[in-house]
């Protein structure tokens, strides 16, 4: 081989070289993140490429959701819709309810956005310190079932006055798939969204091929119990032990069971669920927080492309059958 040959294969090799080093040191530094306080939650958002006009629009679709659907916002639509028992309503909020009500006949009515009245009852209770009373508690079912929401056209309309949604067990989820389209249509191919434990892994990390989500421990608050690896996916975790609450020294947890009208008892301490989206995930954890872990699991093992995890007391846990797929 010539000199000169030699010299230019050498140069060639060590551009490649240089050229690969510099792409792994940007993939590993130029992820883009920020964190925003939306919906009572931290709302954390990383997208690579960086670009702060898709970061903004995302966290914007995260609030016009909240806009429209929290029922701690006397303006939202929702709340709108509970104070009239009808109303026509946006594309985003027929789309939750419509996928709302999918999730109630899929979980056999543990789900259910109708609970609202009781919600409430159970708020009052809280405040007075005092639980409900069995006719309180009949009197208010009466005003709770997922049958009894009519849907005609962008018209939601509500079978018994009185009737109201809380569409807290789904909306975050759906937050988190609304803000990731608008992510892919920027162009942003990889992304993690994070809304307070409702998530949705877009494409490949900064590192590795698959994102790393740490599931907490439901007893030890600093501590990861489990970390679960996937990509193109959404998760959520629902646990007894974020929102609870205490009446006349017995602790309730702020998920209703739609069927009795209490609050969940001997639930399980966390449920997390992988499935294709957020919204999925988070509608299926709060459905099987309320069936509990055994009936869940196998609720779980009949959905395709639904995995789960519950641990219950005593830190018994239970996975469904495709769930090791993601611990490794
Ligand atoms: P978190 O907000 O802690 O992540 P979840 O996603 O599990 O919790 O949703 C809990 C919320 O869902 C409650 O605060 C309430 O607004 C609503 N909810 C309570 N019980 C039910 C139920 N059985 N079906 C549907 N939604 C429910
Ligand atoms: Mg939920």
């Amino acid at each position: 081989m010539s000199r000169k040959k030699l010299i230019f294969i050498t140069s060639l090799g060590i551009i490649v070289l240089l050229g690969l080093s510099l792409g792994i040191i940007l993939r590993r530094c130029k992820f883009l993140k920020s964190t925003q306080i939306i919906m009572g939650t931290n709302v954390e958002i990383s997208i690579y490429p960086p670009d702060e006009e898709a970061l903004k629009a995302a966290f914007n679709e995260i609030k016009k959701i909240d806009n429209l659907m929290s029922i701690y916002k006397n303006d939202s639509e929702v709340s709108s819709l509970n104070r009239q028992g009808e109303m026509k309503v946006s594309p985003e909020t027929l789309e939750v309810i419509k996928r709302a009500l999918e999730f109630s006949r899929i979980t056999g009515g543990a789900f259910d956005i109708s609970c609202k009245p009781l919600i409430d009852l159970w708020k009052k209770a809280r405040k007075e310190g005092k639980v409900p009373s069995k006719e309180e508690i009949n009197k208010t079912l009466s005003l709770v079932g997922y049958e009894k929401i009519i849907l005609e056209g962008n018209l939601v309309s509500f079978k018994e006055r009185g009737m109201e949604i809380d569409l807290g067990g789904i909306a975050k989820g759906y937050a988190v798939d609304k803000a990731i389209e608008v992510l892919k249509k920027k162009g942003i191919k990889r992304a993690l969204i994070n809304a307070g434990g409702d998530l949705y892994a877009l494409g490949e990390p900064p590192e590795g091929k698959k994102w790393s989500i740490g599931i907490q421990h439901p007893r030890n608050q600093n501590e990861l119990f489990s970390v679960i690896k996937l990509r193109d996916k959404g998760v959520a975790t629902s646990g007894d032990y974020r929102r609870y609450y205490t009446i006349e020294g017995k602790r309730y947890s702020h998920i209703i069971n739609p069927k009795t009208g209490e609050t969940v008892q001997d639930v399980p301490m966390s449920v997390t669920i992988v499935a294709a989206d957020a919204t999925t995930a988070d509608a299926l954890a709060t459905g099987i927080f309320v069936l509990g872990a055994t009936k869940g699991i196998e609720l779980i093992n009949t959905l395709p492309g639904v995995e789960g995890m519950v641990i219950s007391e005593g830190m018994e846990v239970k996975v469904s059958r495709g769930w090791g797929q993601f611990q490794n």
